[in-house]
């Protein structure tokens, strides 16, 4: 690279990391706007991914007023006629100013705890098993088919400790061979790694690998869809990873996991981000769901590859977002707009913001938030 051009793109080492990360793809932007007109952030706070990717490509200044605000929720991917991989921009953008440490302070306070306590939320280490005391949690052993990881947020947030409690109980009643390692697990890392700080992304991985190594450990349940697409995507494997929605669905296709208990109630189904449109999991909650007796399945108009975003993905959960800006308290209003008693969610992100939002609409009577696994253990 010349003098000159130095002198043309001074945001040189930004173009180049994009670059590499968006390679030849980002080049064939056409500016079409389509990613703008699919992304749920547009109406409401008028952030522009069209831009985002126009200052990627020539290295302007301008770009850190742009890639925080991106949820990762991959909608604008889905759409791009181009094919541009969007969310690998945003995070080489981030990259570059993580390094230079340009963090956002909230996502500080998660990158030192992550880097402290192999956690974002905070907790002690040696707390990440509280959850499971008096439980009938197995142990892992090599002779156990599945290893259930268990995602920092159901861990530490006590709201999805109970998600992991009921796990216990329906994986038990489905009579799977598994157990956990009880010890050394940290996070395994995506919103960090979404976040920009790659070292600390590789960090985790490689004691998360190391453990799973020692204890020959062939298969993974996770509870988390972020934890699902990242074992299953950025680790270098070795072991077949299944999120708990699957896991539910063959139980009860086998009539290992028989649901006798009617739920009388009108329910609905969201997406998250990371096992729809990211993981392509669509059917299988949907099985589950139909399969517990004496529930309406309904669906929420924006669903499966266009259901909207809980805004929680990206490293977003942590940092503060507007009243009149939550997608969260859009996507409730969704599910109230059908008449639904319970919105089903299968991931902790959601769940938190979901309750979050049912707050703040006031439909704490009107509407309930549930994990997959809690339908499913309330329906045994
Ligand atoms: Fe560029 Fe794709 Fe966005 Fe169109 S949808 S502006 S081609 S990134």
């Amino acid at each position: 690279m010349c003098i000159r051009d130095r002198a043309l793109t001074p945001y040189l080492e930004i173009t180049e990391a994009i670059m590499e990360a968006g390679g030849e793809k980002l080049k064939t932007c056409f500016q079409c706007g389509t990613c703008s007109g699919s992304c749920p952030w547009a109406p409401v706070n008028g952030f522009s991914v069209r831009a985002l990717i126009r200052l990627s490509q020539f290295g302007l200044e301008g770009i850190e007023n742009y890639m925080w605000e991106c949820s990762n929720c991959r909608q604008c991917e889905v759409r791009c006629p181009q094919g541009v991989e969007i969310i690998n921009i945003v995070k080489a953008a981030r990259t570059v100013y993580s390094q230079g440490g340009l963090l956002p302070a909230s996502l500080r306070n998660v990158v030192g705890s992550l880097t402290s306590k192999g956690n974002p939320w905070g907790g002690e280490q040696e707390a990440r098993y509280d959850w499971m005391k008096d439980q009938p949690v197995p142990d892992y052993t090599p002779d156990k088919e599945m290893l259930y990881f268990t995602c920092c947020t159901y861990a530490y947030d006590p709201r999805n400790r109970q998600v992991a409690r009921d796990t216990v109980a329906v994986l038990n009643q489905a009579g799977i061979s598994w157990g956990s390692l009880k010890s050394g697990e940290v996070c395994c890392g995506e919103a960090v790694g979404k976040m920009g700080d790659l070292d600390l992304f590789e960090n985790l991985k490689s004691t998360n690998q190391k453990l799973f190594e020692e204890n020959q450990v062939k298969n993974i349940i996770t509870g988390s869809p972020h934890c699902y697409y990242t074992f299953t995507n950025e680790y270098p494997g070795g072991y077949q990873v299944k999120h708990i929605s699957q896991v539910l669905a063959e139980a009860i296709k086998s009539g290992a996991l028989k649901l006798s208990k009617e739920i009388g109630k009108k329910v609905t189904y969201h997406d998250p981000c990371y096992l729809g449109r990211h993981s392509e999991i669509y059917d299988e909650p949907r099985e589950v769901i139909q399969a517990v007796p004496g529930v309406e399945f309904i669906e929420m108009e924006r669903n499966r590859e266009n259901a909207l975003c809980c805004g929680g993905g990206g490293g977003k959960i942590w940092m503060e977002v507007p009243a009149g800006e939550r997608l969260s308290d859009f996507r409730v209003q969704e599910a109230l707009d059908i008449g639904a008693e319970i919105l089903v969610v299968a991931c902790p992100y959601c769940l938190t913001n979901f309750e979050d939002s049912r707050k703040t609409l006031n439909a704490e009577d009107k509407i309930q938030i549930m994990d997959l696994v809690e339908l499913v253990k309330n329906a045994i």
